[in-house]
């Protein structure tokens, strides 16, 4: 039985129907869904990712535990959006202790200014989308040197299908007229779309969902909206829908749905991917404006 096995063992080795050692996947660290759905996209197979901020979660206001440590820790690779977004991660990743490779997925990227403060949210355009998935790329090459090939062969076809999903968008926004290209977002998380598409955001809360709009604000946001005959009013997955049923109420403006600016939903949602994110946006925003 056992010089059976042996010569089974030669005769498939010879065959080179031998299955080869399976690789270990990487593991790899995203702060946060929409940068996680970037990592799974390029890393493919070889990567095992696990994402910080999950689905329909505020990365700006975290609350890192003790699993999320260990998590770092455990990392050959922790993937960060930077521009300030997560406030919350240097201390984390100290207290980890860990020796994962940082990647800054939004490196190269021109930042918006608002005042002082860089804007985060560059993954709302498709310029930066690219910039990150290359970064990514990048990064994971890097830490996985044997797995280059698939890393460039999965990049570009991602890059591919962002490039269509440009092409919707532009499309999409071709169809609303000028006069209707403005909306009211929750918080100031689509500059970098408003920049990419021509369509206008004004949001009563900062790029942070840290900071409360004050009295003052909501009550000139509302003169805004009456004066500027602004057709539609966008709730949001990760904050409070109420301040914003109140300013519809108030200037008449419709609400125009759930736009999703800084997470993914969850497998059943609207957008458990990046690209199913700007689609469910972009007709969000066709269906309010473009009539
Ligand atoms: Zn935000």
């Amino acid at each position: 039985m056992r010089l059976r096995g042996i010569l089974v063992f030669a005769v498939l080795m010879l065959l080179g129907a031998w299955p080869a050692r399976a690789q270990v996947p990487v593991p790899v660290v995203a702060s946060f869904s929409i940068l996680g759905d970037f990592v799974r996209n390029v890393g493919g197979e070889r990567v095992a990712v696990t994402t910080l901020v999950g689905a329909n979660s505020d990365v700006h206001v975290y609350t890192p535990s003790p699993a999320d440590a260990k998590k770092i820790s455990d990392a050959k690779l922790l993937i960060i959006n930077g521009l300030g977004l997560e406030g919350w991660l240097p201390r984390l990743v100290q207290s980890s202790g860990g020796k994962a490779a940082v990647v800054t997925a939004t490196a190269g990227i021109t930042p918006r200014r608002l005042g002082s403060e860089a804007d985060p949210h560059a993954w709302q355009s498709a310029d930066n989308a690219r910039i990150y998935v290359g970064n990514i790329r990048d990064g994971l090459i890097a830490a996985d040197p044997a797995g280059a090939d698939a890393y460039r062969t999965n990049a570009s076809a991602y890059l591919a299908k962002l490039d269509a999903l440009d092409r919707e968008v532009q499309g999409a926004v071709a169809r609303i007229p000028e006069g209707r290209r403005k909306v009211i977002s929750t918080h100031d998380a689509f500059g970098y779309f408003a920049a990419a598409t021509g369509i206008a955001f004004i949001a009563p809360q900062g790029v942070s969902t840290e900071s409360e709009p004050s009295a003052r604000d909501i009550a000139a946001i509302i003169t805004q909206i009456k004066a500027a005959k602004i057709p539609a009013v966008f709730l949001e997955n990760i904050t409070d829908p109420r301040l914003m049923r109140r300013i519809a109420a108030e200037t008449g403006a419709s609400i125009g749905g759930t736009l999703y600016s800084d997470s993914l939903t969850a497998e059943n949602g609207d957008a458990p991917t990046y690209i199913d994110l700007v689609r469910h946006n972009i007709k969000a925003l066709t269906s309010a404006l473009a009539n």
